[in-house]
């Protein structure tokens, strides 16, 4: 079923789709009286949804509706049916509370070893857990799909990398999972320890979390000499396993739509997009029995795609998260993505893929301070370097920053945990 089902027909999907919607809706409706008051504002009933098109007509839901109805406002069943609780961190505010019964745990830990499989990771493979465990879906999430995968666990969780980068040579690790920004700091930890971090047995780099260009991708494939496999997922609709690239392909993420139906709507009226243009992503869970979710509002933008995959499975895929609506900077009235920047500068090879990016208001003006890092033994010359990225970064964004600075090698900060911060914004 699990493996037939990723590559089913569309019409087959469809079907599946729009009755589990419908049992979703009908679950959230009788169950949780936020979803049912929001659904009796909008006119719908339990029995008014047909279909998975249907899907347009109900309301959303935000992460502002996750702070207001903390800490249990959204769960649908009682309490003893809970098995466990986790939480996103919320950068200000209170965090939003996730809750898992039994049977969505089974689910979690299906979408999660689907994910591993497709990554190509295969059964007794070692597998390297670098995500953070407690309450951050990361670490946990991945933890079950790997066993329930039939690979071997090894949870150090993230930090201490000296010691991560020694189980990985001595236990022969295949596998390792973490953020982008932490694979690149492992590899330059196992290179400062004189270890190559391309002789490490590690063949796949399974990095989410964060978002991730394409040439960030290749840093983190070319430093560590493995393959380099994104992965979507929130913990609002379950953790890690809503989304994830084939190792065949590696051409956007495969969404598992038969238990999270992904659309894409125009950020600001909520209009859905069709098929191939870039907007933000919403999702609904379809199968999910603690925590119903209908219409979450992400806040990342993405496309998507139902083009075949070469790999033979026929689920949507998404493409990379370019930027989340809240990370949209806005200088001088030009609307920039700091991942539009970094594609910029990791083109040039005399830069290494960290930077930062400090937003300052002077006198009234936005002023921006863009620093990049030079890359180990750089010997050339400066300041025409500065002045081809300045340039570079004019033709692509029509922006030039205030001030562009190339600091030696190893000068801007890491992040050993958590989700690494580029920008900082002093307004
Ligand atoms: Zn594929």
């Amino acid at each position: 079923m699990a493996a037939s089902i990723q590559r089913t027909a569309r019409e087959e999907l469809r079907a599946l789709q729009s009755e589990r919607l419908r049992e979703t809706v009908r679950h959230a409706y009788e169950n949780v009286p936020f979803y049912r008051e929001r659904l009796e504002e909008a006119g719908i009933g339990p029995d008014d949804v047909d279909g998975i098109d249907d899907i347009q007509n109900l309301p959303f839901t935000t992460k502002e509706d996750f702070r207001d109805e903390y800490p249990d406002g959204l769960f649908a069943v009682d309490d003893d049916e809970l098995l466990r609780i986790h939480a996103s961190s919320g950068t200000t505010g209170k965090p939003k509370i996730v809750a898992y019964t039994e049977s969505d745990l089974e689910l979690w830990d299906e979408v999660m070893a689907r994910s591993l499989a497709a990554a190509g990771i295969e059964p007794g493979e070692t597998f390297q857990n670098a995500y953070g465990y407690g309450l951050f879906t990361g670490g946990l999430g991945f933890h079950g799909g790997a066993e329930e995968r039939g690979l071997t666990v090894v949870p150090t969780g993230s930090g201490n990398t000296q010691r991560q980068v020694e189980l990985a040579r001595d236990l022969e690790s295949d596998a390792i999972g973490c953020t982008p920004s932490y694979a690149l700091y492992f590899a330059e930890t196992a290179a400062g320890m004189g270890v190559d971090p391309r002789e490490l047995p590690l063949s796949t780099v399974l990095y989410g979390a964060e978002p991730c260009t394409e040439p960030m991708r290749e840093e983190i494939e070319n430093r560590l000499g493995a393959t380099g496999i994104e992965n979507y997922g929130l913990s609002e609709l379950i953790g890690p396993g809503v989304a994830v690239e084939c190792h065949e392909a590696q051409d956007g993420m495969h969404v598992w739509e038969d238990h999270f139906y992904p659309e894409v709507v125009d950020p600001r009226t909520g209009e859905p997009l069709p098929e191939g243009e870039e907007g933000e992503l919403v999702l609904t869970s379809l199968s999910k029995e603690a925590l119903p979710v209908l219409r979450y509002r992400t806040g990342d933008l993405t496309t998507l795609t139902a083009e075949k995959c070469d790999c033979g499975r026929t689920m949507v895929r998404m493409d990379s998260v370019t930027g989340r609506a809240d990370d949209l900077l806005i200088v001088r009235g030009v609307n920039l993505y700091p991942s539009q920047i970094e594609d910029v500068v990791l083109e040039f090879d005399e830069i290494a893929p960290h930077y930062r990016i400090d937003l300052y208001r002077e006198n009234a003006l936005d002023r921006m301070e863009l620093t990049v890092e030079l890359v180990e033994g750089f010997d050339g010359d400066r300041e025409a370097l500065r002045e081809a990225i300045g340039e570079r970064l004019h033709n692509a964004l029509s922006f030039t920053p205030d001030e562009l600075e190339l600091v030696e090698h190893g000068a801007i900060e890491r992040t050993e945990v958590g989700k690494v911060k580029r920008v900082y914004d002093h307004r």
